[in-house]
């Protein structure tokens, strides 16, 4: 690699100290940490492309998954079987829910498809994630609609 004279602009061998051309001092250490410093941002620009983010709406769909499984099918069922009330009445709230998660995770889907669409490099990760966020969702949505036919 020459070295650029910081002086003239012309070209030096790249042991010089000197400016062939006009006798300045060349600045070596500054060239190297410029090139340097070029290459790291180049890196990180890279890694932030391979990356783009996620929407988020499938942990939002996460939460609410759990909320509505220890929230409603777990604790509100127990404590609405203490007060005798049915506790059918808090897996239908759940299933509610339930296909609230189905949606975030379809959402997370079409946002994928659409990051994909403009050319955007996205991860399989939430790609993924809202796949299996919606057969999870589907299942226990259909094991409580089971269980208030049932009883
Ligand atoms: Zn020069």
């Amino acid at each position: 690699m020459a070295i650029e004279c910081r002086n003239c602009g012309k070209m030096n061998v790249d042991d010089a100290v000197f400016c062939a051309h006009c006798g300045s001092k060349l600045s070596v250490n500054a060239n190297k940490k410029k090139a340097k410093s070029k290459k790291g941002n180049e890196k990180v620009e890279q890694e932030v492309a391979n990356e783009v983010p996620s929407s988020g709406i499938s942990m939002l769909g996460l939460i609410i998954f759990f909320v509505a499984l220890i929230g409603f099918d777990t604790l509100l069922a127990m404590l609405l079987n203490q007060f005798g009330i049915s506790h059918k009445v808090a897996f239908y709230l759940s299933s509610v829910l339930y296909v609230l998660v189905v949606g975030c995770g379809i959402l997370e889907l079409i946002d994928y498809s659409y990051k994909k669409k403009k050319g955007l490099e996205v991860t399989n990760k939430a790609n993924n994630f809202a796949v299996a966020e919606i057969i999870m969702a589907l299942f226990v949505l259909f094991a409580n609609i089971t269980q208030v036919l049932m009883k």
